[in-house]
């Protein structure tokens, strides 16, 4: 139900956690984070309160400056840790977070499958992160722009790899998302508090929306085509 993202040159775990506190109000039932130290995605999860999941980072931290979180409030799949997001492929060079509900998920995940993959959740959410891996070619913001296009519903997506560990990408249709711009530095969320704390740019995705973040720079493009989109930087003047 929340999803919060980062790039940049601080630690991304305690950005993560602090972003879905700021999210709780939007209720959930799980929370998780992924985090890439530049060579490989390690992720914790947990059902229940987000002190379940501070409690999994106490015992064992993830470092690397590049991660994206989740709480999730279940539609598909009962709370448990197995089903909580972020959600991996079998290679774990993928990490995706979704709000949101993917109608078609049954027959992908039939398909997916019958060509030997192996699901590790209950979730509708899971097939995204098998489709992106199998579409995977080289290039990240290509397979994401495929995937899309074979999954249908509502969905707001937070995408990371371990091939590209300098980016992120966001995508927007019929589940909010916006994207904070900062030094050096900049954020997805689901929601302005998420960000609040670190930048008060925004930019306010739509419905049809992509995002590319690195460290330094943000491309608003479209889903559909390779139209960039000039979306207005809001400055959020909020106490
Ligand atoms: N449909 C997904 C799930 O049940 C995402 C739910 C959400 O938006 O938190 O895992």
């Amino acid at each position: 139900c929340g999803i919060m993202g980062y790039i940049g040159y601080r630690q991304a775990q305690p950005i993560l956690i602090n972003g879905l506190r700021k999210l709780e109000y939007r209720g959930y039932d799980s929370a998780g984070i992924a985090v890439c130290d530049g060579k490989s995605i390690a992720v914790r999860k947990a059902k229940g309160r987000i002190d379940a999941l501070v409690e999994k980072t106490e015992k064992s931290g993830l470092s690397g400056s590049i991660g994206i979180g989740h709480t999730r409030w279940a539609t598909h799949g009962r709370p448990s840790d197995e089903n909580s997001h972020p959600h991996v492929d079998q290679t774990q060079k993928f990490s995706i977070v979704h709000n949101g509900i993917i109608e078609n998920y049954l027959e992908i995940k039939q398909e997916l499958i019958e060509q030997g993959v192996a699901f590790s959740s209950e979730t509708d959410t899971e097939v995204i992160v098998h489709l992106l891996s199998r579409e995977y070619d080289g290039d990240l913001l290509a397979a994401v722009r495929k995937v899309a296009g074979k999954i249908r519903g509502a969905f707001a997506l937070g995408v990371m790899s371990e091939y590209e560990p300098d980016k992120l990408i966001a995508v927007r249709m019929a589940s909010p998302l916006i994207i904070g711009v900062g030094e050096n530095e900049n954020f997805i969320g689901s929601d302005i508090p998420a960000i609040l704390e670190h930048t008060r740019d925004v930019y306010v995705l739509e419905d049809g929306d992509l995002a590319v973040l690195t460290r330094d720079s943000v491309q608003v493009m479209s889903l559909a085509t390779d139209e960039p989109i000039e979306r207005d930087l809001v400055r959020i003047d909020w106490n």
